[in-house]
């Protein structure tokens, strides 16, 4: 089968200490020290959107020593526990990740999944893929199944479909998610005859992963537009970047522009407690800071929960400023501008 562009693109990412350290002018050591514990791999597109060192697509893609830091929890999330078969994490009753993939064509500094993607012994087996859907199939609470990994979008076309036709002939499956960070890194990836694909099985909810603004391209715009016009719904989910992304305004940015592109905030993450992540991580009040200031000025629509993944597999909670305010039997509420405003509550 003849190499789609995408697949080139792939073959031309800068994928080893030496290559890097060759395109920036840099000394390849400490890029090789961190590269043994943790893949690296940059698509050409994500490269091209790096204007200087420490820039926030730098932070984000570049390898850094502080990731041989150990503090951080291993497995914050106790995804293990969770996993009744090695592909398919299932915590909430209604709804599935199925992993699918374990290579994205970027790897994230800051991936919560770090120690497991970009792994070839960990990436998963057809036999195990298959245990996955025979899983799901045979549990008819499961509603909801998000293809994750790694990213699914980098499996082939074909690959894709048959795993995406598997799933959705399954009576009790009503949607397919998808979780993707092509859009934002490999952008070609969302060819015409992907979105074919993809609109057999609607409805797919694919929610990818924009972190700032630079990272909203003509080439990222034009993929969401390709996806959304095939009928996907779209939606992000941001990380809480320190040093990349942790200011209101930044977050502001991000967020009108997503819904220039048709694309929703969904969810506002705090960093996940990972081992080499660290640095990464914010305070709690930095996020509740942000959101306090999208609220009002920002259109309803770009104001994404702001969730927490809590350690040992106890699951998401959303996080809000405590706007409620009792003094004695006066209820008070703050508005977005601040002011308490006397709110004469219902006795139930
Ligand atoms: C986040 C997550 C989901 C999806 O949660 P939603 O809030 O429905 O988006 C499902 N399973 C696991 C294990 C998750 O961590
Ligand atoms: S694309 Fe997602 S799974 Fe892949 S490295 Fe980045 S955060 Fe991790």
């Amino acid at each position: 089968m003849a190499t789609e562009n995408w697949q080139q693109s792939l073959k031309d990412s800068i994928s080893t200490p030496e290559q890097l350290a060759e395109y920036f002018r840099l000394d390849p050591a400490p890029l090789r020290q961190v590269a043994e514990r943790y893949p690296m791999r940059i698509s050409p597109h994500y490269l091209r959107l790096i204007e200087q060192p420490g820039d926030p697509i730098w932070l984000q893609s570049v390898p850094d020593l502080r990731e041989l830091d150990d503090a951080g929890l291993v497995d914050p999330l106790g995804e293990e526990d969770l996993s009744p078969v090695p592909a398919v994490i299932h915590r909430y009753p209604d709804r599935v990740i199925f992993l699918v993939s374990s290579s994205c064509a970027t790897y994230c500094r800051f991936c919560t999944r770090k120690r497991k993607v970009g792994c070839r012994e960990l990436s998963l087996s057809f036999k195990e893929l298959r245990d996955g859907i025979d899983y799901i199939a045979a549990t008819p609470e499961i509603r909801d199944v998000i293809f994750s990994g790694g990213d699914p979008l980098l499996l082939p076309d074909p690959v894709l479909a048959d795993l995406l036709a598997r799933v959705h002939a399954i009576p009790h499956v009503e949607m397919i998610r998808i979780g993707s960070r092509v859009p934002v890194t490999l952008p070609e990836r969302i060819t015409g005859k992907l979105c074919q694909i993809l609109q057999r099985f609607a409805p797919i909810y694919l929610n990818t992963h924009f972190n700032h603004p630079r990272e909203l391209t003509v080439e990222s715009a034009a993929a969401c537009s390709r996806l959304a016009d095939a009928g996907i719904v779209l939606g992000n989910q941001t990380v809480l970047l320190r040093g990349v992304n942790d200011r209101p305004q930044i977050i502001a940015d991000l967020f009108r522009g997503l819904l220039k592109m048709r694309v929703r905030p969904y969810y506002l993450h705090q960093m996940d407690l990972v081992r080499g992540g660290e640095h990464f991580r914010t305070s709690i009040n930095t996020g509740l800071n942000i959101i306090k200031n999208l609220r009002g000025p920002v259109s309803g629509l770009a104001n994404p929960y702001y969730v927490i993944d809590l350690p040992g597999g106890k699951g998401k909670v959303p996080l809000v400023p405590d706007d409620v305010v009792r003094e004695g039997d006066r209820l008070l509420i703050r508005a977005a501008s601040g002011e308490l405003v006397e709110y004469s509550d219902k006795v139930d």
